[in-house]
């Protein structure tokens, strides 16, 4: 049996009150605590203080230069300092609240100090001090995360015990030929050396290991599902004559880019294929991916079954309404749309109508999944701007239907590192190119007390028949944030336009109705200036507005001022992006800079990765971003290009699933639940 899966109390000294104390960090076993790496690590190196940066922690030896003198202030604090002559240096070592050290300290005895360098006074805030020589013999120590009475000495005793007595039993799940194609060390050592380095390099070695291993298990998992999907689903063969679709796809008020061509015959194959679609389809801030939608819908109704669209919004059902009811009405395609508005008799007809296939395509929101409507066939379903779903509720979506295709599209650029993480099990198609003739939105970074030209900016460009959006990142006033906020701007710009122009006010508070009548007299341009919060961010389009004016964007991440601003530059006339801004930090400053130099929804998406890292770029929790112990999807991304191919090559190869040398991986993809198709986190 295996020994590691013991409670952590077999070890020596863990009793009923440690344990309670393990427990509640999640260490229940031995291996548990084997595997609760370290989160950084103290360097207790010697070190030449030249190579020391201000604030940095540091450990030197020197010889005592001065007596130490002792002072108390307050009640029970008291500071003791010496000079203390390190190599070349003459620094002052300050020791607070320990007055017994003032016995040990004579004039020309060793000292060895740890703590804080203040470059400037060239002093050491010690915390730790050791009278002789440096001892330790390890130079690096670990640092764990712990909890109430479990401190970080404790920790490492207790790792060192597991380590002592339990490093044997670690055993190997990484196939032989992968340890030595990429020379990582084994599993047992890993763990020895991710907690007991005696230098950087061991860590390096340890840490490499792990971060390879994390995403190998992870890609496995991601390569299993969709090789399942692939084989084992029972989909629709849409059987239709090409000929229709490609008369279709002439009759287009304008010719497909290339990249919409090499998309739509990625989905015009899964299509027709015997196993059910799962592909995702990216593409920048009006690529045309509606487009793409509706010719994948065509094919969908030419072979007899019903299609759904679903979008995260009522304003953006009712615009897709509204535009696939224009391009497929000479087609004898009804469209309907299905949204909470739809109510009593009304609906109750309507889905009489979709039960009796009278309804080609159905347009509604995400909660389209949730009402039990009963299709004729449905043969396809599309959701719009599904990042936030995570991998559990795209498996809840495709159960939904019997062998139901379904594509994600999604406008938030995803870097292909997240892309192949998040999205692991699915196929993407991309669209990385603008139709042709698209002007560039010319972006600007201002300081708020530049309010009053841009004000003039706005009624220049109304006065010349466009229209401008304003948004604010508050509903109303806050007492806990100094932001802007939509009543607030909404009634400043009313005054200041009077007499001039119409002021519209849109946030997530209006009832679906009062949205609708506010979004019909903007695209109507009744009203030429609307000022919002971010519930524009996604999919709406007026062509006729172009200038995006956006209040306090340094709150706003890359990718999603990147959508903001992408709800101008729709039409023929050069649009503009002004972000009002006065960040104060380094970063801030810099996401301000790269939103003026590129409109690259990819290149924003990989800058935004970068800077915010993968648990806040899709700016949601559930967004389906796995946790990695050790690697990082940004910094170890070549890692995890080799890993995905790796998994991709083990999946699909015979020995993989006979030979003994992957037996541990196999073992670990039954226990997944993946194999068996139970469950999936
Ligand atoms: P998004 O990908 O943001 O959903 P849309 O599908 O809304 O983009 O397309 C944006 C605009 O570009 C629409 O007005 C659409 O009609 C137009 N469009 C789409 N494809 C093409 C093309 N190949 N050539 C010219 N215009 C196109
Ligand atoms: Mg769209």
């Amino acid at each position: 049996m295996n020994r590691l899966l013991q409670p952590i109390t077999n070890l020596k000294g863990v009793g009923d009150e440690t344990e309670q104390l393990f427990n509640e960090i999640g260490i229940q076993t031995i291996e548990d605590l084997l595997e609760y790496f370290p989160y950084r690590y103290d360097d207790n190196s010697l070190k030449d203080l030249a190579d020391v940066n201000h604030e940095e922690r540091v450990t030197v030896e020197g010889k005592v230069h001065s007596e130490p003198l002792l002072t108390y202030y307050g009640r029970k604090k008291s500071r003791l300092t010496f000079r203390l002559l390190v190599g070349r240096y003459l620094v002052s070592v300050i020791c607070f609240n320990r007055p017994y050290f003032k016995s040990k300290i004579s004039i020309e005895s060793i000292v060895t100090v740890s703590g804080k360098w203040d470059k400037h006074r060239q002093t050491i805030t010690a915390m730790e001090l050791q009278f002789g020589p440096k001892q330790n013999e390890n130079g690096v120590e670990p640092v764990y995360s712990v909890k109430g009475k479990l401190t970080v000495k404790g920790m490492r005793k207790f790792v060192s015990l597991a380590l002592r007595d339990y490093l044997d039993d670690i055993e190997e799940i990484l196939p032989d030929d992968i340890l030595a194609k990429y020379k990582l060390v084994s599993r047992k050592e890993a763990i020895m050396l991710i907690h007991q380095p005696k230098e950087n390099a061991q860590l390096k070695q340890a840490r490499r290991r792990f971060v390879y291993e994390e995403f190998l298990l992870f890609q496995l998992k991601m390569q299993a599902l969709r090789k399942i999907q692939r084989t084992q689903s029972e989909g629709i063969v849409h059987q239709f004559p090409e000929k229709s679709l490609e008369d279709f796809i002439l009759k287009l008020p304008f010719p497909l880019t290339n990249a919409q061509q090499r998309v739509v015959n990625e989905i015009i194959t899964d299509l027709q294929s015997p196993y059910r679609m799962n592909r995702l389809l990216q593409g920048d801030v009006g690529s045309g991916k509606t487009i793409v939608a509706a010719i994948a819908f065509y094919a969908t109704v030419l072979s007899g079954y019903q299609g759904a669209l679903m979008v995260p919004t009522e304003i953006l059902a009712e615009q897709h309404e509204s535009s696939l009811q224009e391009l497929f009405a000479p087609f004898n395609i009804e469209v309907a749309l299905l949204t909470s508005s739809v109510k009593g008799k009304k609906r109750r007809e309507l889905i009489e109508r979709i039960k009796n296939n009278q309804i080609h395509i159905l347009i509604g929101t995400h909660a389209l999944i949730q009402d039990d409507i009963d299709f004729h066939k449905l043969g396809l379903v599309i959701t719009d701007e599904q990042h936030r779903f995570g991998v559990e509720q795209r498996r809840l979506l495709r159960e939904k239907g019997e062998g139901t295709d379904v594509l994600f599209m999604t406008a938030t650029p995803i870097p292909r590192t997240l892309a192949i993480t998040a999205f692991g099990e699915m196929d993407v198609s991309v669209i990385d190119e603008l139709p042709a003739g698209r002007k560039t939105i010319e972006t600007y970074w201002v300081k708020p007390n530049m309010l009053d030209r841009i004000l003039v900016f706005i009624e220049k460009e109304v006065a010349k028949g466009r229209q401008a959006y304003v948004i604010c990142p508050l509903i109303e006033e806050s007492d806990k944030l100094d932001v802007q906020n939509a009543l607030d701007v909404h009634s400043m710009l009313t005054e200041y336009f009077r007499g001039k122009f119409k002021v519209g006010l849109m946030h997530g508070r209006l009832t679906s109705v009062e949205k609708d009548e506010v979004m019909r007299s903007f695209s109507e341009n009744k009203v030429e200036i609307l000022v919002s919060t971010t519930v524009v961010e996604v999919g709406v389009n007026v062509p006729n507005a172009t200038t995006m004016v956006i209040y306090d964007a340094e709150r706003f991440g890359l990718s999603q001022l990147h959508q903001l601003r992408g709800r101008v530059g729709r039409g023929s006339e050069q649009s503009y992006c002004i972000l009002l801004a006065d960040p104060k930090s380094e970063t801030g400053k810099e996401r301000m800079r790269i939103m003026t130099e590129t409109n690259d929804g990819f290149v924003l998406s990989e800058r935004d990765l970068e800077l915010r890292g993968p648990g806040d770029f899709f700016g949601k929790k559930q967004s389906g971003v796995p946790i990695f112990k050790v690697a990082d999807m940004v910094h170890d991304y070549r890692a995890l290009e080799v890993a995905r191919q790796d998994a991709v090559t083990l999946i699909h190869s015979d020995s993989f699933w006979t030979d003994s040398q992957y037996e541990s991986l196999r073992l670990y993809l039954e226990e997944s639940g993946i194999l068996s198709g139970e469950k999936l986190d």
